[in-house]
């Protein structure tokens, strides 16, 4: 099996639709799917040295797959990472992260943004392992380097933040962790390598959903983090024993999905712009939240950091649950779901979805109003969005 590891010279869009593929002696053009769950070996010897890691090579799928590995592959030349390993899930990525490179008495600081999972790993579970997490503002820099302790390990973000967009300056906070030896992970799930590359911001980590817009159909779970192979290896060394490793079809999926990821993203980023200039515009819109917008508190560091303002956009209508369960439910179109990053459009209320789990307090400082709508948009056409959200909007 021949391994084609020249590829860092290459642009994002190339690497998307070509970066860690192999080929078999059979020299298919797409990637092969390996369904197997073990390797054989040649003679006793060989068997030891693999098991024993003197020889590099295929053991077991919890342990490695060449069609998982392609994917890796090519994930860490899109983030421009020494190393990637897949995860299960974006969540079993984080959780990954977290039981490699924390310990018991460890402590993080995590923004209050936070998808809704990773805030009750974080929040609930990680304490009763002696893992502490702060909870600070995700744009107030003061925020983060107060709730610094002496045992603080680990920064972690998710930039724009859900749902409200919200921009953690990176290099802001790396400047604050470097010094002080706290490494630094972003979840880059929303803007993905292609909006975004973290670590030429500096960070230490990137963890993904691959779930959401490296699949970008809707079809798949998966996971991944990506940096230097120090942290990656203590990664492996945690899934190889736990076992939320990706499956290799859910990889090969991923793979197919890649290939179209930078088009994806350049088209739905668009048609989000364009829905967030109309939403603008309605008269029973009072807010909207979306980083390409120039009313966005934070437009000039989204244009620093991202190459765009990303699909995700969120707006308030004038008045509260009522109303934007109105405009909801006199979708067509739009589907009604949490989940994100695929082609066809989504639609969201957060406060009774994603953001229902926490008390009316945590969303109040969060943010989440009653009136807050997510969208995150697909690629239909932009004229059909906006009929199929006028009919509930025209009845506020
Ligand atoms: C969906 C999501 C996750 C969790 O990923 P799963 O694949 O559902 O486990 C983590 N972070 C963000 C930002 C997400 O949107």
């Amino acid at each position: 099996m021949a391994m084609q590891d020249d590829f860092p010279q290459y642009e994002l869009e190339t690497l998307a639709v070509r970066a860690g593929q192999v080929r078999s002696q059979f020299n298919e053009h797409s990637e092969a799917l390996y369904l197997t769950s073990s390797f054989i070996f040649d003679s006793a010897a060989q068997a030891a040295a693999r098991f024993s890691g003197a020889e590099e090579g295929n053991v077991y799928s919890r342990f490695t797959n060449p069609t998982v590995t392609a994917f890796q592959e090519r994930l860490a030349a899109l983030e421009g990472a020494e190393a990637c390993i897949a995860t299960a899930s974006g969540m079993s990525a984080i959780l990954a992260m977290v039981m490699a490179l924390c310990s018991s008495g460890d402590h993080i600081v995590a923004s209050t943004g936070l998808f809704g999972a990773t805030q009750q790993l974080f929040g609930n579970i990680l304490p009763r392992f002696g893992i502490q997490t702060t909870f600070v503002a995700q744009t107030n820099c003061d925020a983060w380097q107060s709730a610094i302790r002496p045992e603080t390990k680990l920064f972690f973000l998710e930039t724009p933040s859900n749902p409200l967009t919200e921009i953690a300056d990176i290099p802001a906070l790396v400047a604050l962790a470097r010094p002080r030896g706290i490494l630094v992970a972003v979840d880059n799930c929303f803007c993905t390598p292609i909006l975004q590359r973290p670590l030429d911001l500096g960070v230490d980590l990137v963890v993904h959903s691959a779930t959401k817009y490296l699949d970008g159909q809707g079809r798949v779970m998966g996971g991944a983090v990506a940096g230097a192979k120090q942290y990656t290896d203590e990664v492996f060394k945690f899934l190889r024993t736990a076992g939320p490793t990706l499956s290799a079809f859910n990889a090969w999926v991923l793979l197919k999905g890649m290939e179209t990821l930078q088009i994806r993203l350049a088209a739905q980023s668009a048609n989000a712009l364009q829905l967030a200039q109309w939403l603008e515009r309605q008269p029973q819109v009072t807010r909207v939240h979306y980083p390409g917008l120039t009313s966005h508190p934070q437009y000039d560091l989204a244009c620093r950091q991202q190459k765009s303002g990303g699909a995700i956009v969120s707006f308030t209508v004038a008045g509260a649950r009522e109303e934007a369960w109105r405009v909801v439910d006199h979708c067509r179109l739009l589907s009604i779901t949490a989940n994100l990053g695929d082609t066809k459009t989504t639609l969201t209320h957060p406060a009774t979805t994603t953001h229902g789990r926490i008390t009316a307090e945590q969303r109040q400082a969060a943010g989440i109003t009653e009136g807050l709508l997510r969208i995150a948009v697909g690629l239909e056409a932009v004229s059909d969005l906006q009929a199929d959200l006028s009919r509930g909007l025209s009845k506020i």
